[in-house]
């Protein structure tokens, strides 16, 4: 499974712009990608705009910001990507957001997507961590913003910690978030982790019908483009 078409990613920038100048386009899904450190953030990231990954660590005390687009059934959906570092824990006010340059816009992201390491345990109590925080400190009336959780290198999963089964109850069970199992390195299930962000932010135009469906029939005959 690939993207067939790679037009276009900008990065570092912040903007809130929809192509064409029309203004009509509605605002780009700001999609937050957090774990601790070590985890594979950037690597997903990298695998799913550019194809790429490198062994090496990243390092990573800054935030990056892709601008992207993605489309879904004919439909185009502008994405802003951000990977930001391991924070030591989600800030609960606009002021703490903008007084720690790391977090600006996380609080106002319309998806989260918590990664941990599958070999590694303390990278999933990370998870739970800011899975809380995220809960706790969402200004009010946004609470509901879809967090998926996201176990990367399942190549490594010899060295799992945690059966996978037990994860996945807790997270779907009893945090009614999405789960979604990845290697960035193989580049396994990638892809569908990002098509599973777009589709519980919700595609607007694909609101009537079932999107699941629709977005997975579009996956397989990949008439999904990244722009
Ligand atoms: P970040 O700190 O969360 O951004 O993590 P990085 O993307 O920098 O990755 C940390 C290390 O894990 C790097 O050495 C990557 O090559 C490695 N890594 C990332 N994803 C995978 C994966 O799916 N499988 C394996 N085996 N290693 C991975
Ligand atoms: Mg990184």
């Amino acid at each position: 499974m690939h993207w067939p078409a790679v037009c276009e990613n900008r990065e570092g920038g912040t903007g809130n712009r929809g192509r064409g100048g029309s203004g009509v386009m509605p605002p780009p899904f700001r999609i937050a990608v957090l774990g601790a450190q070590g985890v594979g953030k950037t690597s997903i990231v990298q695998r799913f705009l550019r194809d790429d990954y490198s062994e090496a660590p990243t390092p990573g005390q800054s935030r990056k910001v892709y601008l992207s687009a993605a489309v879904l059934n004919g439909h185009v959906h502008d994405l802003q990507i951000t990977d930001y570092p391991a924070i030591s824990s989600f800030p609960g006010s606009s002021l703490q957001e903008w007084t720690d340059s790391c977090c600006r816009g996380i609080r106002s992201a319309h998806v989260y997507i918590l990664v941990y390491d599958i070999c590694c345990f303390d990278s999933f109590e990370y998870v739970k961590t800011m899975r809380q925080q995220i809960l706790e400190t969402r200004v009010i009336g946004t609470a509901e913003v879809p967090i998926l959780i996201v176990g990367n290198k399942r190549d490594l999963q010899r060295g799992r910690v945690i059966p996978r089964h037990n994860v996945s109850d807790l997270v779907r069970k009893t945090w009614k978030c999405g789960y979604v199992e990845c290697s960035a390195k193989f580049n396994w299930h990638v892809l569908l982790l990002f098509g599973e962000a777009l589709r519980s932010v919700g595609c607007a135009r694909c609101k009537h019908v079932n999107a699941t469906i629709r977005f997975q029939h579009a996956l397989r005959r990949e008439r999904c483009a990244l722009m």
